[in-house]
């Protein structure tokens, strides 16, 4: 095995730490990010004999180039469970090509048909045994709740993906009345004996805000600690467990598509993602560096341009920039975590210009980078950005042209992807099943604009039933069994709860009251 240890973008940890501490800290003292010491570095052989092995043993064999301190045996495990019987297809991923040189990456085959399952089915394997690991270790003497904050998906896909696992319980708050009837279904009937779900009155920043504060607040952890035995974690999008499982994904897809013929070894791919959080194209810049033929990472915004008008200009901005609802909301962000890791790389690792660029941002809600750094940006990235109508109108267009159905989140990508391609193939991030956003899909398919209220008939369905809707009318009827079947299974969470830190952290302690008993 390699060894492999990880710093941290702001120069704050002065010992690096083991995966293992990465997986379970999540972010590094000081508030920077983890990154590996070294990036392991494959040969076009090395990546191509990849597609040789169903796709769990891929990426059991990224996971050990990275140098994961986890017996071998421990990773192959965990993986086959990963990525298994729980997926859809046994590629897990599998590539569907459009035309001989457009390939969509469909990162939605999971239990709960979005991309955020390509982490959230790994990383919670990991974190647990992390924790058996640093408790035997005599590291580690307490367990761990998850506290998430979520505006519909992430919620779903954490629950689903920790389910079940030792060391740790987890707690997700939604706004109510705030989610759709899938997104809500699909979490107020989550199993599992760990689990637990609140509605939050108000919206979802009220639902963050309550969860940054409970997670501020020491007198609560001290008491969480002394009598349950729990500390809280959030293992969100800036943890490195969630960011490594992505890396698989790209290198994987290339061996697949010169395994399928439609590559040459060695050929350039670009890929194009639709980006919030930087999370996504983050992980295929890695696999870039590892050596994986990728030439342009095109990255697609939608009306929250921030990232496109900064990989434009060279100036993030958030200083007067309003936020926007979009059909895309898994993409309605302003600021992007995981871009802090970006330009940590693009800096050749400059830890005190990442602190300052960060500092601006906290402080003037814009920084600018230096020109060196602003060329590397142009070198690797393009970006565009695509605006509510006509991420609509590119779901009908392909499912007109190609009878292939995109949910809004791709539609962005793809439609990115034709403004900005050159002469390459591209491979276009495919994150979310259309049936998880069946309402904006209808619309597509009437030619109706964002936002139009749908025809009262309409409006009266379930989602369920409207995805059988679209079904019918698209002539596309894959519609996820765990999406079909949400209006028969029992609803098992119904307490709505305000998001006052006094109240979550009341709700938090009767929920693990409950699980001790
Ligand atoms: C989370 C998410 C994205 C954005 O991915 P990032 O890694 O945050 O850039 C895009 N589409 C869907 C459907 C998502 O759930």
């Amino acid at each position: 095995m390699e060894d492999n240890r990880y710093i941290d973008t702001r120069g704050c940890v002065t010992e690096p730490v083991e995966f293992t501490e990465a997986v379970i800290n999540g972010l590094a003292d000081g508030g920077g990010l983890y990154v590996p010491m070294n990036i392991p570095q494959l040969t076009i052989d090395d990546i191509c004999a990849l597609a040789k092995l169903p796709y769990a043993q891929r990426a059991a064999s990224i996971y050990r180039a990275f140098g994961v301190n986890l017996p071998a045996q421990t990773i192959d495990e965990l993986m086959g469970q990963a990525y298994g019987s729980n997926f859809d297809d046994e590629r897990i991923c599998p590539i569907t090509s459009l035309d001989a040189n457009t390939h969509v990456l469909e990162l939605w085959h999971g239990p709960t048909s979005a991309f955020k399952d390509m982490a959230l089915q790994c990383l919670p394997r990991f974190f647990s045994a992390s924790a058996s690991q640093l408790r035997e270790q005599g590291r580690l003497d307490h367990d761990f709740l998850i506290l998430v904050a979520t505006s519909g998906d992430t919620g779903k896909a954490a629950l689903e993906g920790f389910r079940d696992l030792d060391h740790v319980s987890i707690s997700v708050m939604y706004p109510d009345g705030g989610v759709s009837d899938i997104q809500y279904r699909q979490m107020a009937t989550q199993r599992g004996g760990n689990v637990n779900v609140w509605g939050v009155r108000g919206n979802f920043d009220d639902c963050q805000t309550g969860a940054k504060n409970v997670f501020g607040d020491e007198k609560f952890a001290a008491k969480l600690l002394a009598e349950h035995g729990m500390s809280l974690s959030s293992a969100n999008s800036i943890n490195w467990g969630r960011l490594l499982p992505q890396v698989v994904y790209y290198v994987s897809a290339y061996a697949q598509l010169v395994a399928d013929g439609k590559l040459s070894a060695g050929d350039p791919l670009d890929v194009c993602v639709p980006t919030g959080n930087f999370g996504n194209i983050l992980a295929a810049y890695y696999a870039k560096r590892m050596g994986t033929p990728i030439d342009m990472l095109l990255c697609a915004s939608n009306e929250n341009r921030v990232l496109t008008d900064f990989i434009n200009t060279g100036t993030y901005d958030v200083s007067d920039r309003p936020f926007v609802l979009t059909p895309s909301p898994s993409m309605d962000i302003l600021v992007s975590s995981n871009l802090e890791r970006q330009l940590f790389e693009l800096t050749d690792r400059n830890a005190q210009a990442i602190a300052e660029w960060m500092s601006d941002l906290k402080t003037k809600r814009r920084f600018r980078v230096d020109e060196e750094t602003f060329k590397r940006v142009r070198e690797h990235f393009a970006a565009d950005s695509v605006d509510n109508s006509e991420c609509l109108r590119t779901i009908k267009e392909v499912l007109d042209k190609h009878d292939y159905l995109l949910d809004p989140h791709t539609a962005v990508a793809y439609r990115a992807a034709q403004n900005l391609r050159g002469e390459n193939p591209v491979l276009i991030a495919s994150t979310a099943h259309w049936a998880k956003f069946g309402n904006n899909v209808y619309r597509a398919l009437h030619d109706m604009e964002p936002g139009e209220p749908l025809p009262a008939d309409v409006e009266a369905l379930s989602g369920c039933q409207l995805n059988e809707l679209v079904a019918q009318e698209s002539g596309h009827h894959d519609v996820p069994r765990g999406l079909a079947e949400l209006d028969e299974l029992p609803i098992r969470f119904t307490e709505v709860i305000d998001g006052t830190t006094a109240d979550i952290e009341h709700a938090t302690e009767q929920f693990l009251a409950a699980l001790q008993q």
